[in-house]
This record gives C-alpha cells, structure tokens and sequence, in this order.
C-alpha cells in the first residue's frame, strides 16, 4: 500500500469516528451497549485486517498503521478502539499459529466484523502473575478439555472465539502453558459481563467460565513451553498502542479545553486570558511532546522487530501516568461543562484508570523498567 492509499485509510478511519463512533460514545459511558452494526462498518474499511497478510484478505500493513487507527478512534473512545484492535489481534493469530481449517472457520467473520474475537489470559485468582494461571488444559483422545475461568477479558460478552491461555502441566510451570482457540458457543463455556462505573459497554469487558470443554486437536495455537514467550513478545506492541492512546485521549482533551478557553468568558475576558487557567494546558501540552517521544521510539522498535521490552513499557507506563495526572485538571479548567457526557473528559478519565491495568498494570511494569535500565547500565 502506498503513503497515499495509507493516507486515505487514515481519512476513512477519521469518517467512521465522525459518523459512528462520535455521536454514540456518550451513550456507551452510560451503559448503552454499541449497535454490531459498527463493527461490521469497521469490517467493510478492513479495520480487523490491518496487520493480517493481503493473501488472506488483510490489508498487510505495518504496526505503525495500525497503531495510527488505534489513536484515531480512541481520541473519541478509548472502549471501541480496544474492542476492534482486541479482534484484529486474534485475526492475526490466527493467521500466524492456527491450521488453515482452524483459521478459515473464523477469519473471514472476524475480518467482516460479523463476529469478535477476545485474548483471554487474566483469571479471578490470576493477573500480573500470569505463570500462576490455574485454567487446565487435560489431553484426552483427539483433542484437549479445559476448566477454569477468566475474567477482565476485553470482547468476551460478546465474542465467538477466544485464545484462551492454559496449563498444561502443574500449575505455576511456565513451560507448560499453551493457548487455544476456543469457540465460545462451545457446550460448557458460560459468560458473563462485567460492567461498573469506569467499564465503558463499549470495551465489552467480562469473563467465562470453561467447565469440561472439549476442542480439537489442533485447536492448539501454541505448544507449551512457546506461549509464555510469545505472550511477552507481543505485549510489547500491545502496551505502545495503548500508550498512543493515551496520547491521542489527552490531545483530544487539550484541543478541547482550549477552543472553550477561547470561548467562554469569566471577569470580562476569555478564560485562556486567565494565566493560571492557561497554565494548566501548558502544562499537559508540555508533558504530552514528551509522551509522543516515548511512543514515537516504542513503535519503530517493535515495528523494526527490534527489542522493544524496555521501550514499550516505560512508554506505556509514562503515557498513562501522564494522561491520568492531566485529564482530572483538563476537566476542572472546563468548569462544571466539562462533567457533561457530551464532552470527552469523564470518558477518557475513566479509561486513563482502564489502561493502567492493560496489557500489564503500571505499578509492576514501573518496576520492570527500572530492572531493564539497571540491567542495560550494566552492560
Ligand atoms: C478493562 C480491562 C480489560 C482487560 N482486558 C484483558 C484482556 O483482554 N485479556 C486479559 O487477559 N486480561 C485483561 N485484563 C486484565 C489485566 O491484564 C489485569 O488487570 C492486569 O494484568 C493486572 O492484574 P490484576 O488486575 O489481577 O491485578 P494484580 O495482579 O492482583 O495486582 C494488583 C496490584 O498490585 C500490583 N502488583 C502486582 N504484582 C506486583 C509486583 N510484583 N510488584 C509491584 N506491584 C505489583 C499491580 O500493579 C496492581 O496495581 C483487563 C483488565 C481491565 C481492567
């Protein structure tokens, strides 16, 4: 695809925002649940094929693109933009690991938007320390069962296919976890939402209960011994997008507030007149230029394929600190209107707090990163 085709991408995916994300996004922090509709909408622009090889009805486009789109769509609604990408990621999955007849089962649908597909490695018991996942995997003839449940799994309230991360071996053996691709209309799967006051409906978060389900041979995605290391490799890109998108929330934010500063006047004058009024935008502006840079770094590494452990994660952890210490005072600067749901501010609160726990929650991987500095000094 050229840089002009990418670009005309880039527009249809600002469209799409205009026309389906903008005027329902208020709705979805409410509690109204997104019309599939828009999924299929995403489809038809290839949005769950960004990465997926052209040859198999992707678009074969790069990491970059794809983070692109993500930023696009979360600077109005974080929930969807992570709805949609959680889906492309299991199309591309699927693409990498699974038997053409496991693959072709689902990869049209997901590329259609007919149907979604969830990551599924949190459990109640099991978060940060993923190796302590108690959800098992038994080998019985021609396939696998598995018992356990997950929980905090974006998509999965709506999801028809899952890659579900199971034990193997004895629990707490990392060589022994292996992924799946499990159907979740499959007898023995229960699900269930999660919902709460920061939990967009659009992000669709909930859980599953898998009791005695029984799957094929080769739904089996990734052997034991191999899931453990892909997980740690893929995050990485999964922690720069969501860092890009808490970039894109608190730029939105920033234009925000500042076309209201021009204006609504207090004391005779427009309140960016107000030098501590000002003051505040300055401030999240200055921090941002910083964030870009840390993301900007981020997606060459892992788009190079180069190792991006310690870049993706002080990117993530940078950009939503930054974003959750400047959104509560972009709100306050619009007065009691910045309350209103009509404007991005509560809504990207609540999903600066959501991405703190994505993908690596940031208390843990601020103390990853110091690991990784100390061991790249010593070097
Ligand atoms: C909206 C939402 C969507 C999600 N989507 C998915 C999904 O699609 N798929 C999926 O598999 N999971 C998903 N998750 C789960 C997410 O990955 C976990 O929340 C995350 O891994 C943290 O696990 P936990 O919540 O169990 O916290 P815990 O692991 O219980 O940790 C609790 C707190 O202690 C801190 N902590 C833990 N260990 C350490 C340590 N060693 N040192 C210092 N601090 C530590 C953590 O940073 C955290 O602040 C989602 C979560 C949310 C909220």
């Amino acid at each position: 695809m050229t840089s002009i085709a990418v670009d005309h991408l880039l527009n249809q995916v600002r469209a799409f925002v205009d026309d389906e994300v903008a005027p329902a996004a208020a709705g979805w922090s409410m509690g109204a649940e997104p019309d599939p509709a828009l999924f299929t909408k995403a489809g038809a622009l290839n949005l769950m094929g960004i990465e997926v090889p052209a040859y198999l009805g992707g678009l074969g486009l790069s990491f970059a693109v794809k983070t692109q789109v993500c930023e696009i769509i979360a600077a109005t609604d974080f929930g969807i933009a992570m709805a949609l990408v959680n889906s492309h990621n299991v199309a591309a999955r699927l693409c990498r690991t699974a038997p053409p007849n496991v693959r072709d089962r689902y990869l049209p649908r997901l590329l259609s938007g007919k149907l979604r597909g969830c990551t599924a490695l949190t459990e109640p018991g099991a978060g940060s320390d993923f190796a302590s996942i108690i959800t098992q995997a038994s080998k019985i003839d021609g396939g696998w069962r598995l018992s356990g449940e997950k929980a905090w799994i974006i998509n999965a309230r709506h999801a028809q296919v899952s890659i579900v991360f199971a034990q193997c071996r004895e629990i707490g053996d990392v060589n022994g976890i292996s992924a799946f691709a499990v159907d979740l209309s499959a007898p023995g799967v229960q699900r269930y939402a999660i919902d709460g006051p920061f939990q967009q409906t659009s992000i669709g978060t909930g859980g599953f209960t898998l009791d005695k389900v029984e799957i094929a041979e080769d739904c089996q995605l990734v052997a034991p011994g191999k899931a453990f290391k892909t997980v740690l490799s893929e995050i990485n890109g999964a922690r720069a997008y969501v860092a890009a998108m808490c970039n894109a929330m608190l730029r939105a934010a920033i234009t925000e507030a500042s076309a209201y500063g021009v204006r609504r006047t207090t004391f005779g004058v427009p309140l960016m007149d107000h030098p501590s009024w000002q003051h505040a935008l300055d401030a999240a502006q200055a921090d941002l230029t910083f964030a870009e840079g840390l993301v900007a770094r981020a997606v060459q590494d892992v788009d190079r394929g180069a190792d991006a452990q310690l870049s993706a994660a002080e990117a993530k952890v940078e950009c939503i600190l930054i974003c959750q210490r400047h959104m509560p005072s972009l709100l306050h600067a619009m007065g009691a209107e910045g309350l209103r749901p009509a404007h991005c501010f509560t809504r990207h609160l609540a999903a600066a707090q959501v991405a703190g726990f994505t993908d690596g929650a940031t208390n843990m991987l601020r103390d990853r990163v110091a690991r990784l500095k100390q061991t790249a000094s010593a070097d």
